[in-house]
């Protein structure tokens, strides 16, 4: 493992909320957030209104610049994100999670609390200088964001299924050569 496993998990999350805000809108209504909390394990209070559901909306955009732009420009959006929410880490153990961080208390506004996790993860992305993790899906068209947690960084889609579509296409590509050659052989 690359980094804490507390870490790891607020990283995929991090990438799987930005990527909520691709082409489609994944979160247009307080259900569907619902339906994201739920699949990523968020705890803590919710308000379950259009207040928090505009919040959430809101960091996606602050954290896909994470993505895009360099080190010393990514050390300044997470010491703001850290500072705005007034960040305290404490190690807690809460369901069947063991010791972990919380930086915020879980009476915090989701949003605010979504945030932290993002960047207390990606503090230590930085610190181990492995911000070349973060990338953007390779597929064409595909602007989703990646978090390559492999060992041997070969990780170049998304989550969205822009693997198995790259696996089809080569597939395809390989047996209309194939095909050709085929044809070509017979003459
Ligand atoms: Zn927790
Ligand atoms: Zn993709």
């Amino acid at each position: 493992m690359l980094f804490a496993h507390d870490t790891e998990v607020a990283l995929a999350a991090a990438a799987a909320l930005v990527n909520t805000g691709g082409q489609d809108e994944d979160l247009p209504d307080v259900a569907a957030l619902d339906e994201f909390v739920r699949t990523w394990g968020w705890t803590g209070e919710r308000r379950r209104d259009q207040a928090e559901l505009r919040a959430v909306r809101d960091l996606r955009p602050r954290l896909r610049r994470i993505w895009e732009v360099d080190q010393d420009e990514v050390v300044k959006i997470l010491n703001a994100l850290l500072r705005d929410a007034r960040a305290l880490p404490q190690l807690v153990k809460h369901d069947e999670w063991n010791y972990h961080l919380h930086a915020t208390p879980p009476a915090a506004p989701l949003a605010t609390r979504m945030a932290v996790e993002a960047a207390m993860a990606l503090v230590d992305v930085v610190r181990g200088d492995e911000l070349s993790r973060l990338q953007i899906c390779e597929y064409p068209g595909c602007h989703n964001v990646v978090i390559d947690l492999s060992k041997n960084r070969s990780k170049r889609f998304c989550e969205d299924g822009c693997g198995n579509r790259a696996a089809v296409a080569a597939y395809r590509a390989r047996k209309m050569q194939a095909a050709a050659l085929d044809r070509g052989g017979r003459g």
